[in-house]
């Protein structure tokens, strides 16, 4: 999770570790709590700037060892942790281990030995590194409501990133925010590079930049968007008629022809092109149904269609 507000001991401990963050050139930050193991990391370059905090709050208590286990079920945490062996052994048997318990039980013993190492000791750079990665993957995909198959799609880009050594002068939220654009991209879901950044907590600019350094490097060939295939998507998701779902796509097809689509966000023009053709057609999804479907917040859908019925005067 990321930590906005430090707690007085957290103050004190920060105020020891005044030297610049290698990645970002500024202070250290985004911060992430790991809770099991009470260190508090950077989200820019995976240093420990407080460890032993055993007194977080339950405000500050979101990310665990046990969440970490359960996310491994999904894959995430064994794609993230390929490096490192204690890890990935365990996670790496499905639901049951090799004695045919489950796997909760087996994971709160592995965890509940894993809590008694000394983990500064044993954790290198690179294992900080993924550890932070997932931290902060983790909680963009709770509040961006991104699908396992995507996030799994992140990790295998990120990780192939930090082979590549491309991560050096990076931030790792910059760039595990990247691959989970692209790998939204990819997938079709339709998640903006802003809407990403958002939930990062990372500033959009900064993230553009990553994400071209990531394109780059990894030589990737990002299709850009096509505000019809969305069209169609959000409007199954809203339940829209058919009917519905075609004249959307006219409205679309009218607004292109007026050039009235260059450089707008394709996931917005399709959100409203849905949400103008839901009132045409007396559809019962309400503007916030569609904005929940396509991330598309109710503003910028009353705002691209507000410029859209006067530009095609509907
Ligand atoms: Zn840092």
């Amino acid at each position: 999770m990321i930590v906005s507000n430090k707690t007085p001991r957290q103050e004190f401990v920060f105020q020891s570790r005044t030297e610049k963050c290698p990645a970002s050139g500024n202070s250290h930050g985004p911060l992430v709590t790991d809770s099991i193991r009470g260190e508090i990391l950077c989200a820019s370059c995976g240093s420990v700037l407080a460890d032993k905090v055993e007194d977080l709050g339950p405000e500050q208590r979101s990310f665990t060892m046990e969440d970490y286990a359960q996310n491994s079920r999904t894959g995430l945490a064994s794609t993230l942790s390929i490096h490192d062996k204690g890890l990935s052994t365990v996670i790496g048997n499905a639901d049951r281990d090799a004695s045919g318990n489950s796997i909760s039980s087996y994971m709160k013993y592995t965890f509940s030995r894993l809590r008694t190492w000394d983990s500064r000791s044993k954790a290198n750079s690179s294992e900080r590194n993924l550890r932070s990665a997932f931290v902060i993957m983790e909680s963009a995909q709770s509040k961006l409501e991104i699908s396992d198959a995507v996030i799994e799609r992140a990790a295998y880009l990120y990780r192939k990133a930090l082979t590549k050594n491309i991560i050096r002068g990076r931030t790792i939220s910059g760039m595990i925010l990247s691959a989970l654009y692209v790998a939204c991209r990819e997938s079709n879901v339709p998640r903006t590079l802003q809407e990403i950044a958002e939930a990062g907590n990372v500033s959009f600019k900064d993230l553009s930049r990553h994400y071209r350094v990531l394109v780059k490097s990894l030589e990737l060939q990002v299709e850009s968007f096509n505000p019809l295939e969305f069209v169609s998507k959000i409007g199954t998701m809203v339940g829209f008629s058919e009917k519905a779902k075609r004249d959307a796509l006219d409205i679309l097809s009218k607004a292109h022809g007026r050039g009235l689509t260059d450089g707008k966000n394709p996931v917005s023009l399709a959100a409203t092109a849905v949400f103008m053709s839901g009132i045409i057609n007396e559809e019962k999804a309400t503007q916030k149904d569609i904005a929940k479907a396509s991330g598309v917040s109710s503003v910028t859908i009353r705002n691209v269609a507000r410029i859209l019925r006067k530009q095609l005067g509907m």
